[in-house]
């Protein structure tokens, strides 16, 4: 077990993270980034990207994060592979403890763990985890090659995931608990374009039936919320695109947070309830989760770690 010492502490290492750690870096404050259970982020769990700008080509979300962090450390990041399990910010400097016990303390901290995939709740849907239920399609839509599958959701994700998966599925339904989408127009439109895509509105899975594991999902008991008619969907594969939840359960009680989780800042900057910790990205985002807004959010909250130590004196 050992202490690290740093003046920026970073938790968390995807855009948010690895931004703000560009930035202290280039600053000289020698940041150390605790990059958490799922280095990268969010976005190394998707494929095409070509909305981030500077690439005029298709780029691919973990070929985008491994360039991040690369250009971290070039600068001078300290890119550290732990998971943080409790921390202490009563008083300066503040305090976190990986799970391996090593100990992080930080003048400054920028808050930037992210959010994860929200489930649906049914215990047919965690018995089959990894057994056809994904939470996403792009991480495991080619083992459902030549095959049917299902999306449950009805923003972005969802119409995305749906789309992506007939590249492998020959038949795609999505499953949308209202009459109407939440996701772009413009994405409506691809998704009701494709052939191989069909809507069922007004539903909810009530079930996921399979032969057991290993064997896996053989279908899906949908739920009309409407007239409450249930009928029998033939799957082999179960996407659950719904929306996400924020990495805080470490912040509760500590950082303020809304009734989603999602730790609160005041408008316009990264600063959170206590002097010297910042948050940043989709921690503390829950309307844009853009990977260029997390990014901007990452570079604000370094610029504020620098003018806080700065002004604090600290040396
Ligand atoms: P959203 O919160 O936008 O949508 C979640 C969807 O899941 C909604 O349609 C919601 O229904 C439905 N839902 C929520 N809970 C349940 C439940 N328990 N059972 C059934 N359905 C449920 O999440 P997304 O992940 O789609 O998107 C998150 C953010 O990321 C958004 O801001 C989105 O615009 C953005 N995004 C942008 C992309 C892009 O620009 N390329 C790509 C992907 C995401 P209801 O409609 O009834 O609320």
């Amino acid at each position: 077990m050992s202490t690290h010492r740093t003046k920026v502490l970073i938790l968390g290492s995807g855009p948010a993270g690895l931004t703000a750690a560009i930035y202290a870096a280039r600053a000289n404050l020698e940041p150390i980034i605790v990059a958490g259970m799922q280095p990268g982020g969010q976005m190394t769990i998707t494929t095409d990207v070509e909305n981030y700008p500077g690439f005029a080509d298709v780029i691919q979300g973990p070929w985008l994060m491994e360039q991040m962090q690369k250009q971290a450390e070039n600068v001078g990041t300290r890119f550290i592979h732990d998971t943080i399990v409790k921390v202490d910010f009563s008083k300066r400097p503040f305090v976190a403890v990986g799970d391996g016990g090593d100990e992080y303390v930080g003048d400054t901290v920028i808050v930037s763990t992210g959010a994860q995939a929200r489930w649906l709740g049914l215990d047919s849907e965690q018995k089959y985890r990894g057994f056809g239920v994904s939470a996403c399609a792009t991480c495991d839509g080619f083992f459902f090659r030549g095959k049917e599958v299902a999306v449950v959701g009805g923003g972005n994700t969802a119409v995305e995931e749906a789309i992506y998966l007939t590249n492998h599925a020959t038949k795609v339904t999505l499953i949308h608990r209202r009459g109407e989408l939440k996701a772009e127009k413009i994405a409506q439109k691809r998704l009701f374009d494709n052939p191989k895509i069909k809507v069922v509105w007004d539903s909810a899975i009530d079930e996921v039936v399979g032969g057991g594991n290993p064997a896996g999902v053989t279908g899906a008991k949908v739920k009309n919320v409407k007239t409450g008619a249930v009928t029998d969907l033939k799957i082999d594969g179960l996407f659950v695109a719904i929306g996400h939840t924020p990495n805080t359960d470490l912040f509760k009680g500590v950082l303020d947070m809304d009734e989603n989780g999602y730790l609160i800042t005041q408008a316009g900057t990264p600063r959170t309830n206590i002097p010297g910790v910042f948050a940043a990205g989709d921690v503390q985002d829950h309307i844009y989760r853009q990977a260029v807004t997390a990014a901007g959010t990452g570079c604000m909250a370094a610029l504020e770690a620098d003018r806080f130590i700065a002004e604090h004196g600290i040396k």
